[in-house]
């Protein structure tokens, strides 16, 4: 079997104990590694000046090792806090009026791509698979070509892909097109994602599509599929299981005195319909007065890209929002809304979503949402909740029996409020089956299997005729 090698962002590196990290994506692909041997390359999320760059720092463990690398200031601003999280990453949210574009960006995102390639390159074996994942490394494939890389090379998107009309409002969208072409495996979260990109390529004349999965550009066939990633179904319901026993569960309960919580979990990003989400709970309690006193809304969103003007305002507009409506509708003892800024373990997470009796996931535009599949999963079987969904999150299109929601429309999604909590039993637990064995068939081990059994039967230079 090769060796793998994943190139990432960012390296979930075990701390000194050897503690496993966190999150089911780093869990599987620490599985692959494991299974494989291998090496998981990155940055190591410190900058320096330019001379000071050394070597990679290496972590072992067993027969893993994760190397990092430190970039500069100028790489940081302009490849991370620039190019990809104020072009690709509001271009692919379909947010073209948050885009800021700079050639002084535009070129670090490159140049940081290329020098990923020069530090992965001396530590290559030839029959090494390697695996890029995200929007930062899109050129990655591209740069390794350049330097002579044979190997086979795929790479997952974990963000949406936007439809050609927003696409090719990049200026660069020519060369991030062609750079993809580059890998033999493009993964994407959903049929619609790639659908967008084989759109894009058919507006921009590159190639031709030979079947379903496969397409050729030049003298390169590849294959770009969907494979939606998933959770580690059956290890996050029993860790929502054992965390009623905790006390933060017991002190949670006990401060919700027999109020029925609804449970809200996102980064603070634009993305994920916050505010939206705040004006479909005020509208449903004024609609709903019965309700008043009854129902909390806990919205945990740890903050993100703080760096990010964006970001920085949102902070303040969610926190004015969560405090005007509960200055209005608040009594004395009722909270409307408890409003979080911190982020939380796992296992605190998994008990809050199993005490909710309705989860709002509500992005305007996602490339999955785990947070949706995590709820789920940490349901109790004899009375599960309700999973409110956005039909833009990529998971919309696995867990049909959810019920679906259009963000924009704040009055509808309040009126799902009120069906989900007046939701029969019966109800809950048929739409819950369905989805838990969606999430069981489809974890984050089989989408892990999935991708690299294609990308290990993928053999470059196959270029069968149409
Ligand atoms: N998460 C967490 N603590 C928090 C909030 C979120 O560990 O306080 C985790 C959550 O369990 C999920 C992930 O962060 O696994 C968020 O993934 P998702 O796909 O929903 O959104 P993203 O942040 O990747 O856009």
């Amino acid at each position: 079997m090769s060796r793998l090698i994943v190139v990432s962002n960012r390296v979930p590196v075990p701390d000194k104990r050897g503690t496993a990290p966190a999150g089911g994506l780093a869990v599987a692909l620490k599985t692959a590694l494991e299974a494989r041997g291998g090496l998981w390359l990155g940055w190591s999320g410190r900058s320096c000046g330019e001379d000071e760059i050394g070597p990679l720092t290496s972590v072992k463990e067993g027969n893993i090792e994760y190397a990092l690398t430190d970039l500069t200031q100028q790489d940081v601003e302009e490849y991370y806090q620039g190019f990809a999280n104020r072009v690709l990453w509001p271009i692919c949210h379909y947010r073209l009026d948050l885009a800021e574009y700079g050639r002084r960006e535009m070129a670090g995102y490159f140049r940081v791509n290329r020098f990923f390639a020069s530090r992965l390159l001396p530590m290559l074996r030839e029959d090494d698979l390697i695996w890029v994942h995200d929007y930062h490394l899109i050129p990655l494939a591209a740069e390794l070509r350049r330097q002579g890389v044979r190997n086979r090379i795929g790479f997952f998107l974990h963000i949406p892909w936007p439809a050609p009309d927003v696409f090719l409002t990049m200026p660069v969208h020519e060369e991030l097109l062609k750079g993809l072409t580059e890998y033999d495996v493009i993964g994407f979260q959903t049929v619609h994602d790639r659908e967008n990109f084989a759109d894009c390529l058919a507006r921009q004349g590159l190639g031709k599509r030979l079947g379903t999965t496969r397409f050729m550009v030049g003298e390169q066939a590849f294959t770009a599929k969907p494979y939606p990633i998933g959770i580690e179904t059956d290890e996050f319901a029993g860790i929502a299981r054992r965390a009623s026993e905790t006390t933060l569960h017991r002190r949670m309960l006990q401060s919700l005195d027999g109020k029925a919580l609804i449970i809200g979990v996102d980064r603070l990003d634009y993305s994920k319909g916050i505010t939206q989400r705040i004006d479909a709970f005020e509208t449903f309690l004024t609609r709903h007065p019965d309700s008043q006193r009854h129902v909390t809304l806990l919205q945990i969103t740890p903050k993100s890209r703080s760096e990010v003007p964006e970001y920085e305002a949102m902070q303040r507009t969610v926190a004015e929002q969560a405090g005007r409506v509960n200055g209005a509708l608040g009594t004395v003892d009722w909270v409307p809304i408890r409003y979080v800024n911190r982020s939380l373990r796992r296992p605190a997470l998994a008990g809050l979503y199993r005490m909710a009796k309705l989860a709002m996931v509500t992005p305007l535009r996602d490339g999955m949402n785990l947070v949706a599949k995590e709820y789920v999963a940490a349901q109790n079987e004899e009375d599960p909740g309700v999973l409110l969904l956005s039909r833009f999150a990529g998971a919309a299109q696995e867990l049909k029996e959810a019920v679906l929601v259009n963000p924009y429309d704040v009055e509808g999604t309040a009126e799902a409020i009120a069906r989900g909590l007046a939701m029969p039993l019966e109800e809950r637990r048929q739409r819950w089956q369905g989805m838990m064995a969606t999430l069981r068939e489809n974890d984050v081990f089989a989408w892990c299997r999935a991708f690299l059994d294609d990308l290990s039967g993928t053999a470059r230079t196959t270029a069968p005729s149409a």
